[in-house]
């Protein structure tokens, strides 16, 4: 194997999918985007406030490398009570959201030449931060007809003695897939068996509808030291661009291992931007559960008029802001259909090849905009597969 280095493996991957049809966007005029990853509300005012409050009273310097101390014992409490994970302030760090919390993860798992196991398709990041930290990702196939989730036997087919990494994504960017607590556990014994580490992220934890619940993986039986739970503030608060997240590990050199990267690399998040973190967790849910209901409708809006359409279909997505189209009868591959569409009727979509090898006949809709635009987005798709 040639020698590992981060700027050689740079050169190695390929610019986001994503970017690429963003820019060709931005020259345009007219455009309904479905490829927005955000939640389109504004972050609640008394989280604004306290950031604000904070600012006032001097609450400008850097705060300790793994986060200011409140906020560390109100993530402790919320992961306590909501997740069913014992952890401590001092197993939690504050990240620059879920994004660095992934890659110090990473980072620190694994050594050149492991094997890292990717259900795919994926999130965006999660393969080429693998190839960055000079691990082989191995990507495992998620099929519809297993409702995009994670097949153990494939799983297990998969696993070879170079493999020391597990990435799970519940709910899923970009399938919407929620596990169950039985999927949970059928991949805990696997994980058990073969001693692997997980990384379990959950950024999209508070948007799963009708009524199911998520599920921790390191709240399962005999998880607790093997997982480090990924979280964020991106989505659950509606605060992407505050850029908070944060991790959890019981694993206490692995922990001592992501601070120091941490430490030399962002040394801290925003002090001010902790302190309205922090008001978000200590602060009136009811935002969230707001929020969760506006996106179940909108996906049961976007998923009707799919359904109603010819040429393309989907199944119904059970978490995030997320539906996965089946493109398949219009023999269009994905990057063709997203760009065709585009050009034709100036929808943003997301191509399913960018999330991995096996969703060439997938694209992503990201519906976090308003009912309106939705339905005008939909007759555009119709009219578009009424014409290619
Ligand atoms: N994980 C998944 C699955 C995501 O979709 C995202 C963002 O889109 C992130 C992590 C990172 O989010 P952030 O860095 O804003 O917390």
């Amino acid at each position: 194997m040639s020698e590992h280095s981060i700027s050689s493996s740079l050169d190695k991957i390929p610019k986001s999918g994503i970017r690429k049809l963003f820019d060709l966007a931005q020259s345009m005029e007219g455009i309904i985007s479905l490829g927005i990853g955000e939640p389109d509300f504004d972050t609640p005012p008394h989280i604004i406030e306290a950031a604000i409050k904070a600012l006032k009273e001097g609450k400008t310097y850097y705060s300790p490398n793994s986060g200011i101390l409140e906020l560390r014992q109100a993530i402790s409490e919320k992961m306590k009570k909501q997740n069913n994970i014992d952890v401590s302030e001092n197993e939690i760090m504050v990240t620059i959201g879920g994004g660095e919390a992934l890659s110090l993860a990473i980072q620190s798992s694994i050594k050149t030449g492991d094997g890292v196991i990717v259900p795919s398709p994926a999130f965006v990041a999660y393969v080429p931060t693998v190839m960055l930290s000079g691990g082989i990702p191995i990507e495992v196939e998620c099929k519809e007809d297993e409702s995009f989730i994670l097949n153990p036997e494939l799983l297990e087919e998969k696993i070879t003695e170079k493999t020391e990494l597990l990435i799970l994504n519940s709910p899923s960017n970009p399938t919407g897939a929620v596990m169950k607590k039985s999927d949970l556990e059928k991949i805990s014994d696997i994980i058990m068996e073969y001693n692997l580490r997980v990384i379990s992220d959950e950024v999209y934890e508070s948007l799963i509808y009708d009524g199911k619940k998520h599920v921790s993986m390191a709240s399962l039986n005999g998880m607790e030291e093997n997982v480090i739970t990924v979280n964020s503030f991106s989505k659950t608060y509606s605060m992407t661009g505050w850029r908070v997240g944060y991790l959890s590990s019981k694993d206490e050199s692995l922990f001592d291992r992501m601070l120091k990267l941490h430490m030399y690399g962002p040394v801290c998040n925003n002090t001010f931007a902790q302190y309205g973190a922090l008001e978000a967790l200590k602060g009136p849910q009811h935002f969230v559960d707001n929020m969760r209901d506006e996106f179940r409708d909108r996906r049961d809006l976007l998923l009707k008029r799919i359904q109603e359409m010819n040429g393309v279909s989907a199944i119904k997505p059970e978490g995030a802001f997320y539906l996965f189209m089946n493109i398949s009868q219009t023999k269009m591959k994905s990057e063709e259909f997203s760009e065709k569409l585009l050009n034709q009727e100036k929808v943003v979509t997301v191509p399913g090849a960018a999330f991995g090898p096996y969703s060439d006949e997938f694209v992503r809709l990201a519906y976090p905009l308003k009912k309106d635009k939705i339905n005008e987005a939909c007759d555009r798709m119709e009219r578009f597969l009424s014409k290619n």
